[in-house]
């Protein structure tokens, strides 16, 4: 039995009713372009969010993580805006922006079980959180998934996307696009998802990286952020105040011919976020381009340029990055750049098969030098998107490790689960008078 099933059924004295999940992405190129009604080309990765949940009596919506020690239950109708703080407002304002979709949808079959009421969730993750992975979308989409069964809600794709937003934007207050959501939701396998967040229209785009001989890279820095803070809540702001400086609805309007002018109104710093924004649009559709005409070499050349344009234009970037990206050309990547919402986190690289173990090695030792820590480098696999589990699944969210090491996975991960049902037990969360999450 997987652990979060058993985890569950030690927890909540019964089996779930299901098993979800959902993984991480990486983001190939277009960053900070979403919330700018952009374009982005995320792909999802095979370390995935699992969500083992059911449905209980009452209106209370239990949330317990292998990876905190403070399990949190709130009422359903106490959850909203400045509400709640910490890792619960994820999943509870998930369970909230739910809560609020109209019970039976023009043209949709009757809902099923149809109780919007209390649920219980267990969740376990392979998705570092804060690594620019969107540990942050794979638990909103898994539980949104979720929610989606439990309460017979027949919402879509799109709709639970903009449900996980809500409550990343209105209940946790980060205030992050769209592109997340969708990666998480629909990734393929060997494939990135092109994502117009204006009109939200999806394509699958084939990456086709075996027959290249190539493999995707990521070099995680170790260096964590939180988008719930700081700079990326910033640059976000000096985007839309772009925007309405230049007179256009979001920044996807403003084309590179507009930049002359754009430099003659802005001043000399968003005129640079500006630019990085506009520049990357254009290098999301020549990557679509170059995928489709199979020109690793072009597609390596514009992960490098996205790359310099976050460094020196949108100053998201870190020398931690920096370094990364460097190392790995020096390695002989045919580009990289770092990914995700930056200041922190990890940069990806597009490498032929035979120098991953030469850049891993390089990368290892370029950090020691710099006196840094060091690196975590590993091959991504563009992987499938969410979808509902066996509950008997083994636990393969730990991607591609050799036996011993999964059996240690393995291991690891039955130990976290029964800590945390231990502290859970422990703090009398779960003991059906006291709610915490909810201030
Ligand atoms: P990223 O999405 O890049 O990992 P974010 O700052 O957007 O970084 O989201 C990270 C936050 O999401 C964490 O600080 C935590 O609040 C929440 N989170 C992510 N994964 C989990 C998990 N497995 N259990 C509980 N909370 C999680
Ligand atoms: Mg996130």
């Amino acid at each position: 039995m997987c652990a979060v099933t058993s985890g569950f059924a030690e927890l909540y004295d019964s089996e779930p009713h299901a098993v979800w999940s959902a993984p991480g992405r990486v983001n190939l190129i277009g960053e900070h372009t979403d919330y700018n009604a952009g374009l982005v080309l995320p792909f999802a990765i095979e370390q995935r969010t699992i969500v083992a949940a059911s449905l209980r009596d009452g209106d209370d919506i239990t949330v317990v993580s292998t990876l905190y020690a403070d399990p949190a239950r709130a009422r359903l109708t106490d959850i909203g805006p400045g509400r709640l703080s910490g890792w619960s407002a994820y999943p509870l304002g998930v369970a909230w922006a739910l809560s609020q979709f109209p019970d039976r949808p023009a043209g949709r079959p009757a809902a099923g079980p149809g109780t919007r009421g209390g649920v219980d969730l267990f969740i376990d993750s392979a998705v570092p959180a804060g690594a620019g992975l969107s540990s942050s979308a794979a638990l909103e989409i898994a539980v949104a998934c979720a929610l989606n069964e439990l309460w017979g809600l027949t919402a879509t794709g799109a709709e639970l996307a903009h449900a996980s937003q809500r409550a990343e934007n209105e209940i946790a207050g980060a205030p992050t696009g769209i592109m997340d959501q969708f990666a998480s939701l629909l990734g393929e396998a060997d494939a990135a998802v092109f994502l117009d967040c204006r009109t939200e229209d999806t394509r699958i785009v084939p990456l086709r990286l075996r027959e290249a001989g190539l493999e995707l890279v990521l070099i995680d820095t170790g260096e964590r952020h939180s988008h719930a803070a700081g700079g990326y809540a910033a640059r976000r702001a000096s985007c839309e105040r772009a925007a309405r400086e230049l007179g256009v609805p979001a920044l996807r309007d403003i084309t590179p011919a507009d930049l002359g002018r754009a430099a003659r109104v802005l001043d000399e710093e968003t005129f640079r976020r500006v630019r990085h924004v506009v520049t990357e649009n254009d290098r999301v559709e020549a990557t679509v381009r170059a995928l489709g005409t199979g020109d690793p070499v072009a597609v390596g050349r514009l992960l490098t340029a996205s790359h310099v344009s976050m460094r020196d234009d949108f100053e998201i970037s870190t020398p931690a990055l920096d370094l990364a990206v460097d190392v790995a050309l020096r390695a002989g990547a045919l580009g990289a750049r770092m990914t995700g919402g930056g200041f922190g986190g990890a940069a990806i690289a597009l490498i032929e098969r035979e120098r991953v173990a030469g850049l891993t090695e390089d990368a290892l030792d370029a950090f020691s030098r710099a006196r840094l820590p060091a690196p975590l480098v590993r091959t991504v696999t563009p992987s499938p998107g969410a979808r509902r589990e066996s509950l008997q699944i083994e636990y393969q969210v730990h991607g591609r490790l050799g036996a011993a090491d999964q059996h240690a996975a393995v291991g690891g991960v039955v130990d976290r689960v029964r800590h945390v049902v231990h502290v859970s037990r422990q703090q009398g969360c779960l003991a059906g008078v006291a709610h915490s999450g909810a201030a």
